[in-house]
């Protein structure tokens, strides 16, 4: 299969590995962003294919696990009004609240409905004007343009029964907060492709400068994970820091600059809590004063919601790159993907439900 097949070939694997093999001489700490690439490189092994130096640590790039408590059940005191068709990707309907999920108010009775992207939302307040539609806008710099999208197209017709529950958040500073703590081990990055494909990768040179690490950006296919692994070990082993870009097949330094600008037009920077992480400065998007009318939260007055974490669950630690998902107590007992306690093992990007599915059993 053209585009697919290239980059799964197991002789090509097996150079990369040996080329890792022939290049690490010491401890090396790496961390992927994105929760897909945590996927690959689990489900292909990649992980018990690399020197016994090298430790693949895990990052916060799953969306669906870093939205905050609150925000479910922000989320969930919407769904539950009888005026509002509550719209979300079908990750969403499954994570925890405190007490419920969205798949457990759909089941009671909430119109809860999964779409396959924010427009097929707005099309749905065309169609039900007597209704509210709210759309779970989370996600990444990926998902942003096309959220961003629908609420300047809902503008544009005037469309007054439409709004996000907006709770994006941004890849840089989420690196400099794991990269700026005491307690920090990640000496380099492998950063997600699809991220750089819309936003370039020009972010990225100041924090490798500040920091003095590698930085690659890096596809989401075996042959990528394993390029990127060798480009960041072979930066490493070499002393150097700066910005690479493995995945030059989707992602140009500027990126997207039309969607880079959308965001511009209907998003600000903002403050945002990140769950089992806190709050990080300056590491969210929030609707702009042109757009406020837009923001459930406001027009749902949903806004002082307070809701405490697990206490066992330590997604938190996981999305820095702290701890390993089976060195969770509760990972494959208490916690699985039929009942779980927190957001990374029901979400398909999250770390837990990597480790689960493709055997990665506790350690005793
Ligand atoms: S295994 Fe479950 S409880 Fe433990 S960190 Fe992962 S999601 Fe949280």
């Amino acid at each position: 299969m053209r585009f697919v097949d290239e980059y799964r070939s197991e002789p090509e694997a097996r150079k990369f590995v040996d080329a890792i093999h022939g290049v690490v001489t010491k401890p090396w700490s790496l961390m992927e962003i994105c929760g897909g690439q945590t996927h690959t490189l689990i489900k292909s092994g990649i992980d018990r294919l690399l020197p016994e130096q090298v430790t693949l640590v895990h990052g916060p790039g799953c969306p669906v696990c870093v939205t905050p408590l609150e925000q479910i059940e922000r989320a969930l005191a919407i769904a539950r009004r009888p005026e509002v068709i509550f719209t979300s990707f079908g990750d969403m309907l499954r994570v925890p609240g405190t007490s419920a999920d969205l798949l457990s108010v759909k089941s009671q009775g909430g119109d809860v409905r999964i779409v396959y992207s924010p427009l097929d939302a707005v099309k749905l307040a065309e169609q039900n004007p007597n209704r509210q539609v709210v759309f779970f806008a989370v996600g990444f710099e990926t998902t942003a343009p096309a959220n961003a999208m629908s609420v300047w197209t809902a503008h544009r017709q005037g469309l007054e029964n439409f709004s996000i529950l907006c709770s994006h958040v941004l890849v840089p500073p989420a690196m400099e907060a794991i990269l700026s703590a005491p307690h920090n081990q990640v000496q380099g990055f492998m950063a997600a492709g699809h991220v750089c494909a819309v936003m370039g990768y020009w972010q990225y040179g100041p924090i490798a400068d500040k920091y003095e690490i590698p930085i690659v950006v890096t596809g989401f296919e075996p042959l990528d994970l394993l390029q990127g692994c060798y480009m960041t070990l072979k930066a490493l082993e070499e002393g150097r820091s700066g910005v690479e870009n493995q995945y030059t097949r989707s992602v140009t330094y500027e990126g997207n600059r039309p969607a880079q600008r959308l965001l511009r037009q209907v998003f600000e920077p903002c403050d945002r809590a990140w769950r089992g992480i806190g709050s990080i400065p300056e590491s969210g998007y929030r609707l702009r004063s042109e757009y406020a009318t837009y923001d459930a939260e406001t027009r749902f007055d949903v806004g002082d919601i307070e809701a405490a974490e697990s206490e066992e669950c330590i997604a938190g630690e996981i999305l820095q790159g702290l701890r390993k998902p089976h060195e969770c107590s509760a990972f494959g007992s208490k916690c699985t993907p039929e009942n779980p306690l927190g957001a990374p093992m029901v979400s398909s990007e999250g770390a837990c439900a990597a480790y689960y599915h493709y055997g990665r059993v506790k350690v005793s």
